[in-house]
């Protein structure tokens, strides 16, 4: 059997795309290791290639959109097995000793691990995981499909069944991208009265497809006045990363509506507070989910038929591949695939 891998890293903050051959590592006690098939392309890869995550140690091969099967389990490793096909997304384990995790909050965990920046992640043949951060992938997902279901799908999936708005009640979805794709899917296959908003008409037809019940044009009609007139929205899930247009739409919220933002903007919002007071209204972050979570996402979106719009590329052409998902030119998501 080969002993090396190739893998895709990066060496230094802002420093290029480098495909380098390792040793293939052995996992340690807790962990397994992961034989890759394929693995998303997420914005947040931005952090190890611009070294803009602090304490950040180079090299470092990103990559938190993981799907494939085990290949070896180290010592202490229970209820996994080699063969199993799993997922590794953000969440890369927690310590069960702070005192969130004492509270059974892990994602919480104040010493969570991210995979793909605090460990080595799945741009690569083969990845060391702990048992805490792996996911069991149903049959009929294929693993390209898996990654992005990793991270991508289980931060919307998560944010929304979590957001306290019951069936029937009037979700909206800002943004049709790479996570708002997927925010209307489970937001219709959740009950929800689903609203796509986006600036043009050219993804009507789409958001109609993937199950939006209403769709607003926000370059031709106010949101605002156009979600008022549904109602409110109980709750709106922020996805586009556009602080001014985000801020602006708490006023189409319902009494009690909550303005969930998964995705970080890069300027503040600027919040008109008597609007949050007077409607009792409130802004909201929604931080992804523990590995289980992710199971639950991969489940769920096999049970209902969910499915993330990808774009394929083999490892080898890395750098092309995340300079697509940088462009905005790519329906939805990148996904890097691993033969062999
Ligand atoms: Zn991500
Ligand atoms: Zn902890």
């Amino acid at each position: 059997m080969t002993t090396k891998m190739q893998t895709a890293q990066i060496s230094k903050a802002g420093g290029e795309w480098e495909l380098v051959e390792r040793d293939i590592p052995e996992p340690g006690s807790g962990h397994v290791r992961v034989k890759v098939e394929a693995c998303g392309i997420c914005h947040s890869d931005v952090f190890v290639k611009e070294g803009l995550w602090p304490g950040l140690e180079y090299p470092r091969v990103p990559g938190h959109e993981v799907a494939g099967h085990i290949d070896a389990v180290g010592d202490n490793v229970l209820g996994w097995r080699p063969g199993q096909r799993v997922g590794v997304g953000w969440h890369g384990g927690h310590c069960f000793v702070c005192d969130q995790c004492r509270r059974g909050d892990f994602a919480m965990c104040v010493h969570r691990k991210v995979t793909g920046i605090d460990f080595d992640g799945g741009y690569a043949e083969y990845m060391l995981a702990p048992v805490t951060a792996l996911a069991a992938i149903p049959d009929e997902l294929p693993a390209e499909e898996a990654g992005p279901f990793m991270c991508a799908g289980v931060t919307v999936y998560n944010a929304l069944r979590h957001s306290g708005a019951r069936a029937g009640e009037v979700v909206a979805v800002h943004g049709i991208g790479g996570l708002g794709h997927l925010g209307v899917q489970y937001a219709r296959q959740l009950g929800f009265a689903t609203v796509a908003i986006n600036r043009g008409n050219d993804k009507e037809p789409l958001a109609r497809q993937l199950g939006a019940h209403y769709y607003i044009d926000a370059s031709a009609h106010d949101a605002v006045t156009a979600l008022q007139k549904l109602g409110g929205a109980r709750v709106i899930l922020a996805t586009a990363p556009n602080a001014q247009a985000i801020s602006a739409l708490v006023d189409g919220l319902s009494a009690s509506g909550t303005l969930l933002v998964p995705a970080a903007p890069a300027e503040p919002l600027t919040i008109n507070v008597m609007s949050l007071i007077s409607g009792r209204r409130s802004v909201a972050g929604w931080y992804s989910g523990t590995a289980r979570d992710a199971q639950d996402t991969l489940e769920f979106s096999a049970l209902t038929g969910v499915h993330p719009m990808i774009e394929t590329y083999p490892l080898h052409r890395v750098a092309d591949a995340y300079e697509h998902m940088h462009s905005g030119r790519v329906r939805f998501r990148v996904v890097l695939t691993v033969d062999g």
